[in-house]
């Protein structure tokens, strides 16, 4: 009898303590380390992970902040991060606005951090981020983060603290500027660790040349098509559509948080009809259901158009990077503009 009480009162904490253990060690799978004898790189998302990964090539360790499968947009760091940071020799991010933490941030690492910090769109001729289609219609979305964004909302920022209003930060969809990225990466590696020099510059020649491949091939097939209005969900396209002579449509803003009002879809809507627009095209990150109402609506069908904001768990999987998503990208694109 008393054996059994015991095995009754006894096997509930041990069930929760191995299922906390279980849990514990899936939260931890996700939050890569940094690794003893290589030189460790922090990326603040995606295209920088997968840019600084190859030009690095085995001399390094590439540590990229958002995990896959989650939109960066609405990601801040915690403090596991920013302790990987302030250990790391090279800190890679975007700039022009798209990282609303990163100020903040790097304001907190000066004090005693060696690490080597580059701001990668430098050089890069920014677009103004224009959302006249939108205007400010971030209301509906009230969620609030905790580092204290919205107490420091400054002119030309949204509640989350980037700075849309101001430029628009998707500067790596067009492949001349991911090379420019590239670039800065880099030198910025070549300062952190001359000694290897000669292979990073090897490293970043066959990069290089892919994405100047990948320029060459978007330039002479986005040529041949008649039609070229695509409509998108989020406003990430500008410098992709700027470089090929293509017109973007937006369903949302810069970042993919605002909904657009009933007045937006009818817009969107007449724009397809007048346009003769075939595809929607939508995005793996972000909910397409918008898309999808709105091509109901329409007619017509919907397509994936990747803003490579980050992999999902299936295409991390599968290996894909920077080069095969732009690749796909075009495809869809040369389907939906025929
Ligand atoms: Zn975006």
């Amino acid at each position: 009898m008393k054996r059994t009480f015991i095995q009754r009162a006894i096997l509930p904490v041990i069930l929760v303590l191995l299922l906390s253990t279980l849990l514990s060690a899936c939260g931890g799978r996700s939050q890569p380390a940094l690794v003893n004898g290589k030189i460790n790189i922090v990326a603040s998302f995606y295209p920088l992970y997968d840019f600084a990964s190859k030009i690095g090539g085995d001399h390094v360790n590439v540590v990229n902040l958002v995990p896959a499968g989650v939109e960066p947009h609405d990601w801040s760091p915690k403090s596991r991060d920013i302790q990987n940071l302030t250990k790391s020799d090279l800190f890679v991010y975007l700039g022009a606005g798209f990282e609303g933490w990163v100020h903040d941030t790097l304001d907190s690492l000066k004090k005693d951090s060696k690490t080597v910090v580059v701001e990668a769109s430098r050089g890069i001729e920014l677009l103004p981020g224009t959302e006249e289609e939108h205007g400010d219609e971030h209301g509906h979305n009230e969620k609030k983060d905790d580092h204290g964004h919205d107490e420091k909302k400054e002119e030309g920022k949204d509640e989350h603290g980037h700075d849309h209003g101001n430029t628009d930060p998707h500067v790596w969809l067009s492949p001349a500027n991911a090379k420019q990225l590239a670039v800065n990466i880099k030198d910025a590696l070549i300062q952190v660790d001359t000694a290897h020099k000669a292979d990073y510059e090897a490293n970043f020649k066959k990069l290089a040349d892919r994405l100047e491949q990948l320029d060459g091939k978007y330039k002479s097939e986005l040529a041949k098509t008649s039609k070229k209005d695509i409509v998108v969900t989020h406003q990430s396209f500008g410098y992709l559509a700027k470089a090929y002579g293509l017109n973007q449509k937006a369903i949302m803003g810069l970042a993919p948080d605002a909904e657009p009002t009933s007045k937006d879809m009818k817009n969107i809507l007449q724009f397809i009809k007048d346009n003769q627009v075939k595809y929607i095209f939508f995005e793996e990150l972000v909910s397409d259901k918008l898309a999808k109402t709105l091509a109901k609506d329409a007619g017509v069908e919907t397509l994936v158009l990747s803003p490579i904001e980050g992999l999902t768990e299936e295409q991390a999987k599968k290996g894909d990077d920077y080069v095969s998503l732009m690749e796909n990208n075009l495809n869809n694109l040369l389907k939906a503009l025929q």
